[in-house]
């Protein structure tokens, strides 16, 4: 247990929490909407700091993050709660269930990302904002013995502490869920408005932390290809065209079994419109084919082949394709493995 960072004191012993976009006001003995912060005696206390539930390592390409440091395992560290409650989520046990994990400090965490031989560290699995103070602590400690630092978020951190720590972070994934859809994130995860996620980004890009989107398409529910499509505009025009984008696919789990799996057909249709609308790097995931792997936007030569997410050929040479010489959009490759790179 630490005491919070991004907090106010309030009358009566009542506190507000200011990490997050809930903007948790939480009375004395009670925790906020996420569960894992606690206000106890008029002050917040993370109890989720040190308590670790996940520390495995993963390729980064899982996260996924296809334009950073490809074919590097990352150390995957994650606490429980979440300040989402997604009926669909895949990893609900550890976010929705109870409270709990193994007393690892940020210290252990590098000394075992190191050991286990990762080239960095990913924030991963539950929401990295509502354990931000062991995040925040490891990935200091990280940089500094030379390691890469990832968040995995759903977008719902407020702008401070997200300014607080990207000096630390090298890369993060913003998973849209139905492109950002208001009913579906209201009905399916509890969530009034997708308006802080957007401010989250274009927070994120003022720091210029390395961005990647997801956009999880549910049949029927958050498939819309209008509300796809207005995703995509505003990633194009406040991101960048450079942004990589990953249409992903729903599998029925935890309360939502009741819905199929997403067709290909709608993947294929949501890669098409990000590729007619101008994006130079999409993606589908959760899925094995071609659009997977990374092409030249200009010359259209296979740049990055993955298989499983993994990476098993890198040709990009100096952030640039080895074709025809256009800059690809790459970040990290001072962590790329060197086994990766192809040479022609
Ligand atoms: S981090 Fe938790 S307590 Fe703080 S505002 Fe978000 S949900 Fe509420």
């Amino acid at each position: 247990m630490k005491e919070a960072m991004f907090y106010k004191k309030l009358k009566n012993k009542k506190v507000k929490c200011h990490l997050c976009a809930r903007e948790c006001e939480v009375l004395e003995g009670k925790t906020g909407f996420c569960r894992v912060r606690k206000n106890i005696n008029g002050k917040l206390y993370s109890l989720s700091y040190e308590k670790v539930i996940s520390a495995v390592p993963n390729p980064i390409e899982k996260k996924p993050l296809y334009h950073f440091a490809p074919g590097s395992q990352s150390f995957s560290v994650a606490s429980t709660g979440c300040n989402w409650r997604c009926k669909y989520c895949c990893n609900w046990n550890i976010s929705q269930g109870e409270i709990q994990g193994e007393k690892i400090s940020p210290e252990e965490l590098v000394k075992m990302a190191k050991e286990a031989r990762c080239e960095g560290l990913s924030f991963t699995f539950t929401e990295p904002t509502i354990f931000y103070e062991l995040s925040y602590e490891t990935a200091k400690l990280a940089q500094k013995a030379g390691l890469y630092n990832t968040w995995v978020s759903n977008g719902y951190t407020n702008p401070e502490p997200i300014k607080k720590i990207s000096p630390y972070i090298d890369a993060v994934t913003v998973d849209f869920k139905g492109s950002g859809n208001a009913e579906f994130l209201k009905n399916f995860a509890f969530v009034p408005t997708s308006e802080p996620i957007y401010r989250a980004l274009l927070e994120w890009k003022k720091q210029n932390v390395h961005i990647e989107i997801t956009d999880l398409l549910v049949p029927k529910v958050g498939d819309s290809m209008r509300e796809l499509k207005q995703l995509v505009r505003w990633v194009k025009d406040n991101l960048g065209e450079e942004t990589p984008i990953h249409f992903l696919r729903f599998f029925p789990t935890h309360l939502v079994l009741d819905l199929p799996e997403t067709p290909i057909e709608t993947l294929n249709k949501a890669y098409n419109i990000a590729k007619k609308l101008g994006m130079k790097y999409v993606y589908t995931g959760n899925v094995e084919d071609e659009k997977v792997n990374t092409f030249c936007p200009k010359c259209q030569k296979l740049l990055i082949k993955r298989l499983w997410m993994q990476t098993i050929e890198y040709k990009i040479k100096e952030g640039k394709c080895p074709f025809c010489n256009q800059k690809i959009n790459i970040k990290g490759e001072k962590w790329i493995p060197k086994s990766l790179k192809v040479e022609d």
